[in-house]
């Protein structure tokens, strides 16, 4: 009975909140644990401020007009029932398309998207399959899955949940004969997030059964982290789909998600395990591990591919909100603030395959990669391999949609900081909209303003970054104690109409050691470039994206003077607007001056800048100035510097 007046109440404040356009989080069922923090539907977070910016110039640029340009996606598309591509390219590419057309309110781009939306929901076919007939491999399904789920939560659209409980039944009935195979086995928590999506709305026990059967014919990421054997470079035999960059950068969601199945302390503290060894073996100063297609140690002119990037944001996201870890959200914020706009042209129509950390030439050349070709450092349409000209779309979308998240009891928390609005519904049922005024990552302080529809008690808890030594959190101007770095700081009170909460992250400058004792200097959440003069050279042009060479016109080969216990002392800090676009040479908004010295032994090998020469090392050439600038705005770059003796 309690249970049914328990239902009833949630049901109404659902409808209540469906009326002016807010939706609450869905909380796990049991069987499954709980979550420290749920995901907020689509459409509950907007971006604002710069964040906006970066959102409408990437969909006026290649996420607004891929289908036009490059037929994978086009409308031979056989997920639009034509003759062409019929595999990942046209999910992939429908999972950054579908959010940003959402989140931007965008007519034109959301009648794009709901064209393959419509196609997939109207040909499902009797047994339940989904998508081209042609596909006989379920891996393309699981990106599928998560478009719906998205597609769901933005429209409320009805035929979703039925459709999908249709498809995982036929799943469930066919595994046995038509087993996971190559890429489905090692991606198989792809597909396990949809069906937990959909259980959590359901409640249909069989799906938990389903998940146990898809994870058991998957690879076991926990025993390959357990026993981890990869501890260098992949040679061309060794390389393997276990050592896949993309594939390690999906599994990042893997321990934690099935976490939830089993409730098991060490599917929680899988992911730490995971990310030590990849940071271990092949960390790269940008939050990112090594893989150009296959791990590829800790030298900074390894690369690392920009689906790996993308889909390493998402996994983390997705973690954060699982186990709650705030240091979680800071290698998400050093991902999305670094080396995702550090891999595409300042106007978001041209991309890398795999972008280097020390990235000194961008040229057609075959360079040390392990497994990759001559292209994959040129910025185009598809160097290399067009997986990631499909993929790269998700990068900012999501990362906006998971800007904020609800806590298990009626409350919102804030994890990545960047300009934003959220509307949703906290405790009682009650509407609530925070703005979120910020330049962050380009500046050091944040204003939210709650605006309930009426005075309600409910928890917010902000996340204080690992590095914010002295964070300040106020409300309403009254300074609040006991706030600790690495954690979300909880602030449970009556909020009224207008209550302000400022924070302030000090951003002091930081030295961080890496490969052959160089240093990489960060801060805030921004790591930092020695700016490279840049020459773009035009290869050839397709429609309106341009493949591009770039060439240095200037020097690059430097070691830092600095006492890596005191970097403050070595830079000075300059702040500039933020423009329209901050990831740029020219709109860089903070840069600091350093001073270093040439080191000419340090040269151009196999066209990256070779082995960084250990430190400390010695120059008799004169001191410079250096100019550092945010490593997202560089195209050509230092990040791993030599230091000077002292
Ligand atoms: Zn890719």
């Amino acid at each position: 009975m309690l249970s049914n007046v328990k239902t009833v109440l949630v049901s109404l404040s659902l409808f209540a909140a469906l009326a002016s356009g807010a939706l609450p989080a869905v909380r796990n069922r049991a069987p499954l644990a709980g979550s420290r923090y749920y995901p907020l539907p689509l459409t509950s977070v907007k971006p604002k401020g710069w964040l906006l910016d970066q959102l409408r110039l990437q969909a006026g640029a290649i996420t607004g007009h891929l289908d036009e340009i490059w037929p994978d996606v086009g409308p031979q598309s056989a997920w639009l029932g034509g003759s062409g591509e019929g595999w990942e390219r046209g999910p992939y590419y429908l999972d950054g398309l579908l959010p940003i057309a959402y989140l931007l309110d965008d007519a034109a781009l959301q009648a794009k998207a709901r064209k393959w939306i419509e196609w997939t929901l109207n040909n499902q076919r009797p047994d339940g399959g989904i998508g081209p007939v042609k596909n006989e491999d379920w891996w393309p399904d699981f990106i599928m899955l998560k478009v719906l789920t998205q597609y769901q939560e933005a429209t409320g659209d009805a035929r979703v949940i039925p459709m999908m409980r249709k498809f995982f039944a036929y799943q469930a009935k066919m595994l046995d004969q038509r087993k996971l195979y190559q890429w489905a086995v090692f991606r198989w928590h792809d597909e396990v997030l949809s069906i937990l999506w959909l259980y959590n709305r359901t409640g249909d026990a069989w799906l938990i059964d389903l998940a146990k059967k898809v994870h058991a014919q998957g690879h076991s990421w926990q025993n390959q982290f357990a026993n981890y054997p990869y501890t260098a470079k992949t040679s061309r035999q060794d390389a393997t789909l276990s050592t896949h960059g993309v594939n390690n950068a999906m599994a990042l969601k893997a321990a934690p998600l099935w976490s939830l199945v089993t409730n098991s302390a060490s599917d929680r503290a899988g992911l730490a395990g995971m990310l030590a060894k990849l940071d271990k073996y092949h960390g790269l100063p940008n939050g990112m591990f090594s893989a150009d297609e296959h791990y590829a140690g800790p030298d900074p002119s390894q690369g690392i591919e920009l689906c790996a990037v993308v889909e390493a944001m998402f996994s983390l996201e997705l973690a954060t909100g699982i186990l709650g870890e705030a240091p979680l959200v800071d290698r998400l914020e050093k991902i999305a603030y670094n080396a995702l706009p550090g891999t595409m042209s300042p106007d978001l129509w041209s991309h890398q395959y795999d972008q280097q950390p020390n990235q000194v030439l961008c040229t057609l050349s075959q360079r040390r990669w392990t497994t990759n070709g001559p292209e994959s450092n040129l910025f185009g349409l598809e160097p290399n391999f067009g997986c990631c000209t499909a993929n790269l779309h998700q990068g900012w979308p999501k990362f906006t949609s998971h800007l904020w998240m609800a806590t298990p009891d009626d409350g919102l928390a804030v994890s990545a900081y960047a300009p934003s609005q959220v509307q949703t519904v906290v405790r009682g049922g009650v509407e609530v909209t925070v703005d979120e005024e910020t330049e962050y990552p380009f500046r050091d302080s944040v204003r939210l303003t709650v605006r309930p529809a009426k005075a309600v008690t409910f928890p917010l808890e902000v996340r204080i970054p690992v590095w914010a030594e002295g964070a300040e959190v106020k409300v309403n101007g009254a300074t609040v104690a006991n706030v600790k770095v690495g954690t979300f700081h909880r602030i449970e009170r009556q909020w009224a109409p207008g209550d302000r909460v400022d924070l302030r992250f000090p951003m002091r400058v930081r030295a961080v050691n890496g490969f052959n004792d160089s240093v990489s200097i960060e801060r805030g959440p921004l790591v930092y470039s020695l700016k490279v003069g840049e020459q773009w050279h035009k290869l050839k042009a397709t429609g309106p994206v341009t493949d591009w060479e770039v060439y240095p016109v200037s020097p690059w080969n430097y070691a830092l003077k600095i006492d890596r216990s005191a970097p403050e002392a070595a830079f000075s800090v300059e702040e500039r607007p933020v423009p329209k676009q901050p990831f740029s040479l020219e709109g860089a908004p903070v840069i600091l001056k350093g001073t270093g010295r040439r080191l000419t032994d340090w040269r151009i090998v196999d066209d990256s800048a070779g082995t960084l020469p250990a430190s400390p090392v010695t120059s008799k050439l004169p001191e410079e100035t250096l100019t550092l600038v945010p490593y997202g705005a560089a195209r050509l770059r230092i990040t791993s510097f030599p230091v000077l003796a002292k």
